[in-house]
């Protein structure tokens, strides 16, 4: 039985958990201390063998991609923290930041040291105000403690943290185009490569990493590589944030070593609520293809969820039991990305277009014959097509669902969600009428 590893997540029941007087309380700023005594090029070392992969959901090796980075040439480079995020169901960065923002800011100045930058970027999702106002209280206090600044502690060291607030676009989650945010361009994906550790924010070598990845590295400092590395998998190392949410007793961050299971975590969420079954759910977001009731023992690493058909993203859990109408949690999500897509790329902005067109006839039983091959055959021309990741994402829930369920596709034809799934069987949507619905 796996049991919860809290690392990022051990003080966030303690009252003002967010304060510096209480992160120092749990051995805060230590792992900065040990940091500023070792090598830079030894910290990137201890982070590339620990095996931190990117917590943000592709999973590309931390350190390997600290390590890109072009020798210095005498100009900047940049640390940017992705921290834009907003993938549906994706719910862990923003509690962790508001729960333990010195934890990010430790990691961001650990991470500045190894890569020898000078100023780091934390770019927000825009509509956060409330996490924008806590993680500036903890950069004020970091510099209020010396530990950012001119000559942090006498080491010679000068570090600026610049909080950014976005304007709420889900696209500027992808790396290029929150580069083009942050440099006061419209959010656009730029071509890749150049990669931003060779051309990033102003044309310089630049680290974009998530939230959770920096979080995680005081942890690596402070307690080895090989203390990580000897959580998880063998290619899949160390913990990550579970976010559960849905048809379970008890939503919310479970903190596990990757390689637990959906048993196990739903167990430790007091189980399915009461009466009801799991039908589907996602490993990580809408972005990555659902999984049923055949998936409960799929051990949540990387390497297995691929294996199994799907992608371990940000590990949000969203979990749906029998009451829920997968067309029309489909439709919930092909609507976000219709209404998301930046439209630089034409199979992204008019296949996401055509998906929610189709899948709204198909919520309202108002479907045509060959409207679900007309689905698939639009995710065809927009996977490997779309500029970046978010047309891909857009094709996922469509595809995965039209695999497991595709009687209820078909159902669609004739049958509006509404009445195949009417609303005292629906407590996850309780929208009950065709106005709402059309609305
Ligand atoms: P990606 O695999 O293209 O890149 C991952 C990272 O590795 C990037 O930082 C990239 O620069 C780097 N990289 C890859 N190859 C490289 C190379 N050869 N040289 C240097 N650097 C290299 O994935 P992506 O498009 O950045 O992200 C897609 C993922 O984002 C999806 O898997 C999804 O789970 C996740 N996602 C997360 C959110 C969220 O809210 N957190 C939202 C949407 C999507």
């Amino acid at each position: 039985m796996t049991t919860l590893t809290p690392v990022l997540t051990r003080f966030w029941d303690e009252p003002q958990s967010w304060t510096l007087e209480t992160y120092l309380r749990y051995d805060g700023y230590q792992a900065l201390g040990t940091a500023f005594e070792t090598e830079p090029a030894d910290l990137v070392e201890q982070v590339k063998s620990s095996g931190l992969r990117g917590r943000g959901g592709a999973g590309f090796p931390t350190g390997l991609k600290w390590s890109f980075l072009p020798k210095p040439d005498g100009g900047p480079r940049y640390l940017v923290v992705n921290a834009d995020e907003s993938e549906p169901g994706t719910c862990k960065d923003i509690p962790l930041m508001m729960a333990a923002p010195h934890l990010l800011v430790e990691g961001a100045i650990i991470t500045s040291f190894a890569i020898g930058c000078n100023h780091a970027f934390i770019y927000l999702r825009g509509e956060v105000v409330h996490v924008y106002r806590r993680l500036m209280n903890a950069v004020q206090e970091a510099y209020d403690a010396g530990h950012l600044g001119k000559n942090i502690h006498g080491t010679g060291f000068d570090l600026d943290v610049t909080v950014h607030a976005g304007a709420g676009a889900y696209e500027c989650g992808e790396e290029t185009a929150l580069l083009d945010s942050l440099e006061g361009r419209r959010g656009q994906p730029r071509l890749k490569p150049p990669f931003p550790a060779v051309e990033g924010l102003y044309a310089r070598p630049t680290v974009v990493n998530n939230v959770e990845s920096i979080a995680s590295v005081p942890s690596i400092v402070g307690n080895g590589a090989d203390w990580f590395a000897g959580m998880g998998t063998e290619k899949s190392q160390g913990f990550g944030i579970f976010s559960l949410s849905g048809h379970v007793t008890r939503p919310g961050q479970y903190e596990a070593p990757l390689g637990i299971t959906l048993r196990e975590l739903v167990d430790m969420a007091g189980g399915i609520r009461e009466g009801h079954q799991l039908k589907f759910w996602t490993p990580g977001g809408s972005s990555t293809p659902i999984f049923t009731d055949e998936h409960w023992d799929v051990p949540l690493d990387f390497e297995s969820v691929a294996a199994a058909g799907s992608m371990l993203g940000t590990r949000a859990l969203q979990i749906f039991d029998e009451t829920v109408s997968v067309v029309h949690a489909v439709a919930r999500w092909t609507d976000f990305y219709a209404h998301e897509s930046c439209g630089k790329c034409t199979p992204c902005r008019e296949g996401t277009f055509w998906l929610k067109q189709i899948m709204t006839r198909l919520e309202e039983g108002q479907g045509t014959q060959d409207d679900v091959d007309k689905l698939l055959d639009i995710c065809d021309n927009i996977l490997g097509r779309a500029f970046c990741a978010l047309g891909d994402g857009a094709t996922s829930p469509v595809t995965s669902a039209i695999q497991y369920f595709r009687e209820e596709f078909e159902l669609g034809m004739h049958t509006p969600w509404w009445e195949a799934y009417p609303p005292e069987r629906s407590a996850l949507f309780p929208v009950a009428n065709k106005e709402t619905v059309s609305a």
